[in-house]
This record gives C-alpha cells, sequence and structure tokens, in this order.
C-alpha cells in the first residue's frame, strides 16, 4: 500500500483535482491520500494558507476580512462546481465565517481549515472515505506528536480496502482544541500516515520532478537528483532546499519507508527516491549531490590571545547564548579565536546584550559581530575520504571573485559549508552548480 500526499500546487483549482485522480487511478496501491490547502494557481495568485493567516490578523485588529474569506469560500465552491461534486460547503463555509466574526476560533484552528475543505472536496470527488486529522493527528502537550496513540488511532480508522482522504497539516491537543504544524507541516502529517500504516512508499507529489540540485529560483532548469539518502536530505533542507519539511523524515526514516518525491504535473517523470542508503554508484563522478542556503546570518567572532590553552572559553560563548535560548549552527575556529555562526533573526532583538555578556564572561581581545551573511552548503554522501573537493570548490569562488567569509566542514563529511555575503548569495551557487554539475 503507499501514502501519498498532493502539496498546494497539486491541488489549486478542477484541473490539479483531475491530474490527481489519474495519478491514484493509475495505481490501485495509491490508497491513503493526504492534501494540503489550495495552493497558487499562477505565480502571483495566493496559497489559501497565507489568506487564512491575513485574515486573522485582520480581525485581530479590528479590520473586516469579508474580501479575503470571499477569495478563499469562492476557491473551494469553484473546485466543487467545476467538477460538479455532490457535497455542499456552504453550511460550514457560513459558520466560520460566523465564528471569525465572532472571534470565536483560533488563530490555529482558522489557518486549518484550507486543508479541510481540500480533504472534503477530494474525498468526495474520488468517493474516498474523509478521515479528518483532529481525529488521529495526536499532540502531546509540549507540541511533539503521541506517535502510539496517533498511529494506533489511524490504523482503527482506515477500512481496509478502501481509499481515505487526510488533511494535512494540524491536529488535535490532549485537550481537542487543533494545534497545526510550522508551515509546510502537510508532509509531516503524511509521514506520519505512511509509518501509522506501515507503507511501502510515501509518495510525496509537487511542481518539480523531484528534489533539484539546487534551487530552481536560482538556477535555470537544474537537474533533479534519482537518489538521496536520508542524511543527505537532513543536510539539504536544513541548509535551505524547502521541498520537504525537515521534520518529515523521522516518521518514515523509523519504519525504513522510502520517500519518493514525484511531479502531479509531470506523472512519468521518476523524480527522487530518499532512502537509508543505495548500493552501487550510479554515478561515480558526481560528488555532489546538491547545493542550497540562506541567507541572513550573523557572525559573532572573538580572539583572545592563548585561548587554545585554556579550559572553556567556547563553553563560556554558548553558555551566554543558551541563556538566550539561541542555538547556533556552526563554530568555526582557529587557534586563538573561535566565531558562532547563527541567523540573525536570533540575536537582532538582544545583540547588545548579548556581545555584552559574552565580554564579561570571556574577556576577550577582539569582539566583532558581521551580519549579512549567506551560507552556502554543498552536500553529498560521495565526498567523504576523497581529497580535494574543498580546494575545487574554494577554486571555483574564487575565479570568480566571490570572497570566502567563513568554512565549515561537518565531521561526516557529507558537507562543505562556506559563508559569503549576503549579495554574492545567488552567485556563489551558480558558481557551484556549473563548476560541478554541468
Ligand atoms: P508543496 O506545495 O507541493 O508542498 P513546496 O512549495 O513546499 O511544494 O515545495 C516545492 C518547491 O520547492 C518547488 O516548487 C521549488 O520552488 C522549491 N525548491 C527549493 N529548493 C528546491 C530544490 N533543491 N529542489 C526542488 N525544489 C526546490
Ligand atoms: N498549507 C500549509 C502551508 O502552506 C501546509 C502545507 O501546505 O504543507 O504551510
Ligand atoms: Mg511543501
Amino acid at each position: 500500500m503507499k501514502v501519498v500526499k498532493f502539496g498546494g500546487s497539486s491541488m489549486a483549482d478542477a484541473g490539479q483535482y483531475r491530474k490527481v485522480r489519474d495519478i491514484l487511478l493509475a495505481d490501485p496501491e495509491r490508497m491513503v491520500v493526504i492534501v494540503s490547502a489550495a495552493g497558487k494557481r499562477s505565480k502571483d495568485d495566493h496559497k489559501i494558507t497565507d489568506l487564512l493567516y491575513l485574515c486573522h490578523s485582520h480581525v485581530k485588529y479590528g479590520v473586516d476580512c469579508s474580501r479575503i474569506f470571499k477569495m478563499i469560500s469562492s476557491r473551494y465552491l469553484d473546485i466543487q462546481r467545476d467538477l460538479d461534486l455532490d457535497i455542499d460547503l456552504m453550511p460550514e463555509l457560513t459558520d466560520l465565517k460566523r465564528r471569525i466574526d465572532a472571534k470565536s476560533i483560533t488563530r490555529e484552528e482558522l489557518v486549518s481549515r484550507g486543508e479541510y475543505f481540500s480533504a472534503k472536496l477530494m474525498a468526495a470527488y474520488l468517493g474516498f472515505q474523509f478521515i479528518d486529522a483532529a481525529d488521529w493527528v495526536i499532540f502531546n502537550m509540549d507540541g511533539t506528536v503521541n506517535q502510539t496513540d496517533s498511529y494506533r488511532a489511524l490504523r482503527e480508522r482506515i477500512t481496509p480496502g478502501h481509499g481515505a482522504v487526510i488533511p494535512g497539516f494540524y491536529g488535535s491537543m490532549p485537550d481537542g482544541t487543533i494545534h497545526t504544524f510550522s508551515r509546510g507541516g502537510s508532509d509531516i502529517t503524511g509521514s506520519l500516515a505512511a509509518a501509522a500504516l506501515d507503507a511501502d512508499v510515501y509518495e510525496n507529489w509537487t511542481d518539480v520532478s523531484g528534489i533539484l540540485m539546487a534551487d530552481p529560483r536560482l538556477v535555470d532548469d537544474p537537474q533533479a537528483i534519482p537518489e538521496v539518502t536520508y542524511d543527505e536530505l537532513r543536510e539539504l533542507s536544513y541548509s535551505g532546499a524547502q521541498v520537504l519539511h525537515e521534520d518529515s523524515i523521522f516518521p518514515v526514516r523509523e519504519k525504513n519507508i522510502p520517500v519518493n518525491i514525484r511531479n502531479t504535473n509531470d506523472p512519468t517523470a521518476p523524480g527522487t527516491m530518499i532512502q537509508e542508503d543505495f548500493d552501487g554508484n550510479n554515478d561515480p563522478d558526481r560528488f555532489i549531490t546538491g547545493i542550497t542556503g540562506k541567507k541572513d546570518f550573523s557572525i559573532i567572532s572573538l580572539s583572545k590571545r592563548g585561548m587554545s590553552n585554556q579550559v572553556g572559553v567556547l563553553y563560556k560563548v554558548l553558555k551566554v547564548l543558551v541563556r538566550h535560548n539561541i542555538s547556533v549552527d556552526y563554530v568555526p575556529n582557529g587557534i586563538d579565536n573561535v566565531s558562532v555562526v547563527l541567523p540573525t533573526s536570533a540575536i537582532e532583538k538582544n545583540l547588545y546584550t548579548i556581545m555584552a555578556e559574552i565580554k564579561q564572561e570571556v574577556e576577550p581581545d577582539t569582539l566583532d559581530v558581521h551580519h549579512h551573511i549567506a551560507v552556502v552548503a554543498a552536500v553529498g554522501r560521495r565526498m567523504a575520504f576523497r581529497p580535494g573537493i574543498s580546494g575545487k570548490i574554494f577554486a571555483a569562488l574564487g575565479e570568480s571573485g566571490i570572497n570566502i567569509r567563513m568554512i565549515n566542514q561537518g565531521p561526516d563529511e557529507l558537507n562543505i559549508i562556506f559563508g559569503v555575503d549576503n549579495k554574492d548569495f545567488e552567485a556563489a551557487i551558480r558558481v557551484l552548480y556549473n563548476s560541478f554539475v554541468k
């Protein structure tokens, strides 16, 4: 049995619903379907989830959201009409609007309704059972998922041999209120369903033919990666390639269920297979699996003579950051200096306090902070134990006049990470892609 998840663009309008149905009809093992809220129909269209968040902030500040609500409801009513579905969403939509106006709905419940209405419509279209995520995705008080209870609840609700449609993105807190995952969280719902039902594969259908070697918004027509290990995917998505929600890997990985990223608009493309390991090496010359990155980091650097002989300097720096509840991404260091690299957003508010506290704890000779840094990551399981790769990467960047501000390699040699100025970010990604992929 296969669990299949369709993202926002696959649910955007009636035409996309037809593609989804064809994909399901092509393989009867595709029995359990997780859906996102309707996404963009074109580049400048709106995602329903964004409109729902907007609706909530309007009402919160006392501004009427009727116009936005109309855009939301007509999207779903259009799909219902275009597919001639025998389901009436009006009573639920009217009640939802009443609760919004009366401020008697929480933000999380409101934004979850995008997935809810998608699933209602898709279930009616396919003639599948509708299973509400609120009835089986059960959160603990700390916001983590109670996997044992959730898996049991889903297994109890599935009718063997009968298809089911489940809305992604949300579940219930122990007190019954609706709680959502972070943005893009329908991927997690799909992964939980696949794990609960011991699926043979978790297919994640989106608008690209797999994980691409670089962000298609930065590189023209990048190649798709046929095979990615779970570890590589963690690195890629942590560093910026947000095709799959980074937390969606854990449930399937525990059960060794492969993930297959596929394209709803090009269903014959094989997409990307993600699993623990691959036998053999299909492409020995290819040592970079993917290139990715994020902007807007800061580097706090300090130096202190004789630091390498002193115990606890790094500890003192990290202690300050822990006190402010800040996690650090990378810690490059030299003999008598150390830097911490973290998202600027994490330190912005308390920067002067943090710097003052580090100064007091460590008494460094120098202490600086640099902002507007982008982090770029080259990820690849075949980089390990291959000398000379970082040399080639830095030579390529140097030839293009890109200045490197920081270098870091993970101990498992699965990635090489470097910092450049924000303004060089796009160029750095393109230089790497053109030097190592093409
Ligand atoms: P969905 O709505 O189906 O969940 P997402 O928008 O969350 O889809 O993810 C797919 C998008 O991720 C692509 O359209 C693409 O713009 C973006 N993306 C960023 N980096 C990559 C990459 N390395 N490979 C593929 N897609 C990428
Ligand atoms: N609709 C939600 C979002 O836009 C969840 C998802 O699509 O995965 O974040
Ligand atoms: Mg997504």
